[in-house]
């Protein structure tokens, strides 16, 4: 890709740098010539996904949490700092709470200073278990306020209701994606995600674990697809502000997800039953309209292919390790 003109090449701040997401983020703008601040307190990140940007002459690296005041100079910001998988957030829900919360606080506080545009990673789970199928931007959500989801979903929430008072109160320009269940390389082998204990589980011969009786469903979205849309988001006109679901529309149970990670990696593990964790909504496919309308997006990966790169990625760790 040709470097954008002075004029086009920004500087950009990245919370969460350092995670699944931020880690692909932060490659796509570099590649699209920006420079590139990668902010993380390496709570869920790894060093490994960012490593090889290390030296790279418009890569950043900064350890800092999000839930202190944060002084620098960039001219747009995008928030990515929270755990995302149930067993991470789950860890310290406070904690969780408090970064979706005064993380936000604290990174629209910079843009208004900075007077610069600000994109939230927003997700699927303010929709709760959703009592309308496929969820709709529209949709209010059926949360429960007090369960061990609800320092994320709630959390999450309070952030979407900040970025909006801001955009209300000081005409800040925001962009708020809802993000559906992403997969790909960079997922943390240990995160509990459905997608990367699958895969796990099947590369180790290890019994593939379904929680209640695998019936529930989830829409995937490859990372590359969803990075393409955090980028068109961020770049659409100011008018739009989201909240915007970003996802894979295809459905799938979670049984389908487990055979088709048992067919593609070749395993002998068998499927086995497992508590349902509470709380755990029952079905989740995005309503991509809007994205389609406003961002032209849509994603192009389909699961079988993306699933593959994915078992590439862990089969090379797991040797490595
Ligand atoms: P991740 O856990 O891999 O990345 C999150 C990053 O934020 C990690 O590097 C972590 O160390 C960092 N972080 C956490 N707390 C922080 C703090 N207080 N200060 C600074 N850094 C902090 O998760 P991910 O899948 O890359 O998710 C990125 C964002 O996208 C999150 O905000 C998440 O809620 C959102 N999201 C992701 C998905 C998905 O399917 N991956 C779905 C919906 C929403
Ligand atoms: N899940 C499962 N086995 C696992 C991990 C997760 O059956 O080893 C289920 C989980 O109960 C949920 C779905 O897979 O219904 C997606 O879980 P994940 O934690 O990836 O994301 P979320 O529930 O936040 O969508």
């Amino acid at each position: 890709m040709t470097p954008p003109r002075y004029r086009e090449r920004k500087s950009i701040l990245v919370t969460g740098g350092s995670g699944f997401l931020g880690s692909h983020l932060c490659d796509r703008l570099l590649a699209d010539g920006h420079d590139v601040l990668c902010l993380d307190n390496f709570f869920t990140g790894a060093r490994r996904n960012i490593d090889h940007l290390i030296g790279h002459p418009r890569f950043e690296l900064m350890r800092h949490d999000v839930t202190f005041p944060l002084y620098v100079e960039v001219d747009a910001i995008y928030n990515l700092a929270c755990p995302a998988s149930p067993i991470h957030y789950q860890r310290d829900p406070v904690q969780t709470t408090k970064t979706s919360v005064h993380g936000a606080i604290n990174m629209l506080g910079l843009a208004k200073r900075l007077k610069c545009r600000i994109f939230q990673a927003s997700t699927s789970e303010v929709y709760g278990d959703p009592s309308i199928h496929p969820q709709t931007e529209d949709y209010w959500g059926n949360v429960n306020p007090i369960g061990p989801r609800s320092c994320y979903d709630e959390g999450k929430r309070c952030a979407e209701t900040l970025f909006f008072d801001y955009w209300r109160q000081h005409r800040l320009e925001i962009k708020v994606a809802r993000i559906f269940n992403t997969y790909g390389p960079r997922m943390h082998p240990a995160d509990g995600r459905v997608v990367s204990n699958f895969i796990v589980q099947a590369l180790k011969g290890e019994p593939v674990t379904l929680y209640g009786d695998g019936s529930q469903t989830r829409s995937f979205c490859y990372v590359d697809d969803m990075i393409d849309g955090f980028v068109r988001l961020m770049d659409s006109p100011a008018d739009l502000t989201g909240p915007v679901n970003l996802g894979n529309p295809a459905e799938y149970t979670v049984r389908q997800l487990a055979e088709l990670v048992v067919e593609l990696t070749g395993t002998k593990s068998k499927l086995t039953l497992a508590a349902l964790p509470q709380d755990d909504p029952r079905q989740r496919q995005p309503d991509i309209g809007l994205a389609r309308e406003r961002l032209a997006w849509a994603p192009k990966v389909e699961l079988k292919e993306g699933l593959q790169s994915t078992i590439t990625y862990f089969d090379r760790l797991l040797a490595a390790a």
